[in-house]
């Protein structure tokens, strides 16, 4: 569990002199062949939250992000749409874009690593690195695709395990078995690009020497600087014990065609996507500072007085925690002030999945009238600062938002609005504005604002509901709705309704960096300026009325809910392209699979097998294929399943058996009538299934 928390977990050390803090944050570049989805949002949703909160406090904040373009699957998967890999990523671009502003993601600048700032930045750190004796060029010898004529990834050369023999296996491992192995290991491999046969070449690359003491002393003494354990831990787990030289260096490049930057020096060879994607956090910021007049040299140099942090995926620790921090050390630039990396999204406590529709895309929720605040809101209420995996638990959701954010929140200021504005000219009572239970949340609101910069926001906003229960309780006790009965009661309904909306403008600036739309609203409807954390201690007051009340929100509709795990199931169909998942660490994502003659894990656990036992069997009149059976697995009513075994058995014989059966197959209308679940089948080549089948055979010849 996490540690305690001080209220301001801030690194004060660098604010200047007035307190305000120069901030650079980035959140991972996702991959530019695919949508984003909600596992995705989680990190950008985290990064904008932590971004709000530090906004609010007067800090000069910046924010940055971009789409990563370059890489092999762009390569491909343009040349498969018969398009350039640039149009390619400037259409992604757009559906980026649409959707982070549609999550609210409050990017400063959202950019591209196919810029020049990015060529430009690519080039001086690389020169820099190898004016420092930190690049090597070696040969060596790789798989190549003599028919495409391209060198290819271990994840696009296939052929059969060298362990188990299973077909269309991976370069790199086996998902049968689980072994890994070097692509040369497998029997008969071929190119997922072309088909053919890979042959071995020679060809130089450029390496950067990780390796190198220089880089091993650095990391040491970077790592120390780690915000979670985990990260140390793991780090120090990839360095080793000092003198143990456990870095290896690192292929920092790749060979034509290739869409990406052409190494300065080095015809027809290209920067790994590797090395310009985090450079591209930079290309962003450069962009950013050349349209506002911001002094980016200022900001990046070594020993700068700004701080920067990156968001990330807990699997790409890697390239941010040794490559990212060595190429700024040893290219004359600061390094990440912390590097912060999150679990990832599990929806009802499983890995998101196509086939459920819980592969849920951004887009998606927006078409469905699902409100991403509230998602905002739900992650929020799950994340803390450790790398601990977070689940969306689809009924927990609509509970927790219809009762957190309509029944304690929005709640408080429908019951008191309406009284102000009627009787009281909608102005608060000045006197008021000191009743305990204000001085409570506002003695509070620090510690939520701590909170969020200690990314612990579950605990932030438990904090609040636990805040909104208090007022409610007020409320509940002062019984405005009775003291409107008597008009000798006006001054002290007057005070119920202004501690109740002062309370609830208190609550939405807790809420602020969560819901940034919907506070919005709350401002508008209070009349007041934008808040930030300071207005804590500035109430509401009688010289400023507030504005008629307006429906904030609404309430999570179950319906909407299967809408949208239907849409996301659609997308599954044939015809349909599934949204390809474009987590930032897949870029050299699997290539389409083709079907092989075995079935994954994924696959095999949607499968319900249920033993059954077969009450009733009987031959199904016209039909000489087919036997139909009445199976008892334990539900109230039995299932009927047609079952083309008659050559097998007879009916009379099967009575009384065990048999298994899958349950979940969907009920199909066949010429006799409805069959409502699947029997094995003996087949003539041994399989597993048959060997099951027989199996349970011999074990009802001892039963009889
Ligand atoms: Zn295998």
């Amino acid at each position: 569990m996490s540690a305690p928390i001080s209220a301001s977990a801030a690194p004060a050390a660098f604010a200047n002199e007035n307190g305000r803090r120069q901030i650079l944050v980035t959140s991972a570049l996702p991959y530019a062949n695919g949508q984003i989805h909600i596992g995705h949002m989680v990190e950008y949703i985290q990064t904008d939250i932590w971004v709000r909160a530090l906004r609010m406090h007067g800090h000069e904040v910046y924010y940055v992000g971009a789409d990563d373009t370059h890489g092999t699957p762009v390569m491909l998967c343009a040349e498969k749409e018969g398009i350039t890999p640039k149009a390619l990523i400037e259409r992604v671009w757009k559906e980026h874009k649409r959707d982070f502003d549609s999550f609210g993601i409050s990017f400063d600048n959202y950019y591209s690593t196919d810029a020049e700032e990015n060529r430009v930045l690519c080039d001086s750190i690389y020169t820099s690195l190898q004016q420092a004796g930190l690049i090597d060029a070696r040969d060596i010898e790789q798989a190549y695709d003599p028919v495409k004529e391209m060198f290819l990834p271990d994840r696009f050369i296939k052929g059969q395990c060298p362990k188990c023999g299973a077909q269309d296996q991976y370069g790199d491992n086996c998902e049968v078995c689980g072994s890994t192995y070097q692509p040369t290991e497998l029997i008969n491999p071929y190119s997922v690009v072309s088909g053919a046969t890979p042959i071995r070449k020679t060809s130089t690359h450029y390496f950067f020497r990780l390796s190198d003491p220089r880089c091993e002393e650095f990391l040491r003494g970077w790592v120390s600087g780690l915000a979670q354990p985990e990260a140390t831990n793991k780090m120090r787990e990839w360095l080793g014990d000092k003198g143990e030289a456990k870095l290896a260096d690192w292929d920092i490049s790749r060979d034509a065609p290739y869409f990406g930057f052409e190494i300065p020096g080095a015809p027809g060879k290209y920067f790994y996507v590797w090395v310009d994607a985090p450079v591209g956090y930079y290309a962003s910021f450069m962009n950013l500072a050349e349209c506002i007049g911001l002094d980016f040299a200022a900001w990046v140099k070594l020993g700068s007085k700004a701080e920067q942090y990156h968001f990330i995926g807990k699997d790409i620790l890697y390239f941010h925690t040794l490559f990212w921090p060595a190429m700024l050390e040893f290219s004359g630039h600061r390094t990440p002030t912390n590097v912060f990396a999150h679990g990832f999204l599990t929806v009802d406590g499983a890995k998101m999945s196509k086939s459920r529709g819980t592969f849920i895309t951004a887009q998606s929720v927006i078409d469905t009238g699902l409100n991403p605040e509230w998602l905002r809101y739900y992650f929020a209420a799950k994340l803390n600062s450790t790398m601990e995996d977070i689940d969306l638990n689809l009924e927990d959701f609509q509970a927790r938002v219809n009762s957190d954010l309509v029944g304690k929140y929005v709640n408080i200021a429908s019951r008191a609005a309406g009284f102000l504005i009627k009787r009281f000219d909608g102005r608060v009572q000045d006197s008021a504005m000191n009743h305990p239970l204000l001085e409570q949340l506002r003695a509070t609101v620090p510690h939520i604002a701590g909170f969020y910069e200690a990314r612990e926001y579950g605990r932030a906003l438990r904090t609040t509901m636990e805040l909104a229960d208090v007022v409610n309780g007020y409320v509940d006790t002062a019984k405005p709705w009775e003291q409107a009965k008597d008009p000798a009661n006006a001054a002290a309904l007057h005070e119920t309704c202004s501690v109740s909306l002062e309370a609830f403008r208190l609550l939405s600036l807790a809420l602020k960096p969560v819901l940034p739309k919907l506070v919005e609203s709350v401002e508008s409807f209070l009349g007041i300026a934008p808040l930030v954390w300071a207005d804590a201690a500035k109430p509401l007051s009688s010289a400023s009325p507030i504005n008629a009340y307006k429906h904030l929100t609404t309430r999570v509709d179950p319906k909407q809910i299967e809408v949208l795990l239907a849409a996301n199931r659609e997308s599954l169909q044939p015809g349909a392209e599934a949204a390809a998942p474009a987590a930032t660490a897949k870029k050299e994502a699997k290539p389409k699979q083709d079907e092989p003659d075995v079935i994954s894990i994924d696959d095999f656990a949607k499968v319900d097998l249920r033993v059954a036992k077969i009450v009733d069997c009987k031959a199904v009149e016209g039909s000489d294929k087919l036997l139909q059976l009445t199976l008892d697995i334990g539900e109230e009513k039995t299932r009927n399943v047609f079952s083309g075994i008659k050559s097998a058995y007879q009916p009379q014989d099967l009575i009384g058996k065990l048999t298994v059966m899958v349950a979940n197959l969907a009920p199909r209308k066949m010429k006799f009538g409805l069959s409502e679940g699947m029997v094995p089948r003996p087949t003539r080549r041994p399989s597993r299934v048959s060997t099951f089948w027989s199996r349970i055979a011999a074990r009802n010849r001892e039963c009889a």
